[in-house]
Order: C-alpha cells, then sequence, then structure tokens
C-alpha cells in the first residue's frame, strides 16, 4: 500500500479487512469496467478501494450525498458533532472526504459525486467492473440504489455490500434483504465474504 494516510485512521465503519477484500475486488473488476461505491462519508473506504491508484489513471466514482443517513442525524445513535454544519443546519460530511482524499494523495483518483445515489444511477451509462453499495439503509433507499446500479455491472463484475446481517440482532435488515434479492435474481453468485462485507460476481 502506498498511500500516504492509513485508512484506518479516517472517520468510517468498515473493518480493515472489509477494506481489503473491497481492494482486492476493485483491482480485478477494473478490467471489467467502470468503478463506484455508493456511500462515501469521510472516505474510508474509497481510501481503501482506490490504495493502488496513486500515480495511475484509475478512477473510483464515489458517490454522496454527504448529508448522512437517519442514524448519523441529531440525536440518533451514529450522530457526530464534528461532521455537523452549523450555517447549512445539516450534516456535510464532503469537507472531510476532501481533506481525506487529499491527504491520501488520491485526488486525482477519486471522483466525488454529490447527491442522491438512485437518481444519479438512473442517468448512469457506463458497464461497472465494480459497486459497493454502502448506503441509506432504509429499505426504500437500500433498494432504490441496487436497482438503480446493480443492472449497470458488467458480466465478470463485481458488486459488494456492507452491513449484510443475517441475524437481525447484529444490525438492520435492507443490505441482507438486498443481498438476498441479488442471489436470487439468478444474476449474482456469493464469491467471498467477511465480517458484514459480501462479495457477489455478476454471472
Ligand atoms: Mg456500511
Amino acid at each position: 500500500m502506498t498511500q500516504k494516510l492509513d485508512p484506518a485512521s479516517v472517520k468510517g465503519f468498515l473493518s480493515a479487512s472489509e477494506g481489503q477484500m473491497l481492494a482486492k475486488f476493485a483491482g480485478v473488476g477494473q478490467s471489467m469496467g467502470a468503478l463506484v461505491e455508493i456511500g462515501a462519508w469521510c472516505g474510508r473506504s474509497a481510501l481503501y478501494i482506490a490504495s493502488n491508484f496513486a500515480e495511475t489513471r484509475q478512477l473510483l466514482f464515489s458517490v454522496d450525498h454527504h448529508r448522512g443517513s437517519e442514524e448519523n442525524q441529531p440525536d440518533w445513535e451514529w450522530f457526530d458533532p464534528e461532521v455537523w454544519d452549523e450555517k447549512a443546519g445539516a450534516i456535510d460530511t464532503l469537507p472531510h472526504f476532501r481533506r481525506n482524499i487529499r491527504h491520501a494523495g488520491l485526488e486525482s483518483n477519486v471522483v466525488a459525486m454529490v447527491g442522491d445515489a438512485a437518481s444519479i444511477g438512473l442517468n448512469w451509462h457506463t458497464p461497472l467492473g465494480f459497486l459497493f453499495l454502502d448506503g441509506n439503509h432504509t429499505m426504500t433507499t437500500a433498494l432504490a440504489d441496487y436497482r438503480a446500479w446493480a443492472g449497470h455491472v458488467a458480466k465478470g463484475g463485481f458488486l459488494a455490500i456492507h452491513d449484510v446481517f443475517p441475524d437481525p440482532a447484529d444490525g438492520g435488515r435492507p443490505p441482507f434483504e438486498v443481498c438476498q434479492r441479488a442471489e436470487k435474481s439468478g444474476l449474482f453468485t456469493r464469491v467471498d465474504e467477511v465480517d458484514s462485507l459480501v462479495v457477489l460476481e455478476r454471472l
């Protein structure tokens, strides 16, 4: 790993094992199409995925509205006052994201796409070699992100899903249900998993 900033030092919810698995499949997938992540937060996953991209022309498109999910809002379980923008009266993780990408030396490789992931996905037309779904975990949004983006994954490309908890006691169900939906579609098959990360290959 050549980068200047340890991804584990960046705010986020991804384990090192999960990050390394993402980097591995993004590395294989990059020959099959573009690389996209849904849900950027402060850049931890982008730093892992793009960890070998410095001094190459490889891009990662990182999609997020940067206003946080429900569970990140004030008075919720995962609220972090450091990402609160007083003037906007809203969460703003984009300055944190940009600073971390710059410190990692990856400004030429990680492209921030700021907006609603499902809306962007419906306007996207480039086949994907790697897609990482880690956005909002309400069923409505998780499903909308899946529907807008999964169809773009090229044959042989990878769909990675974070926060897949088979036991409801461990966490919310939508990513698990999206994963099940992908596997039952017959279009994807599970090729690897670690912690709460599942990686599927497009058949
Ligand atoms: Mg996550």
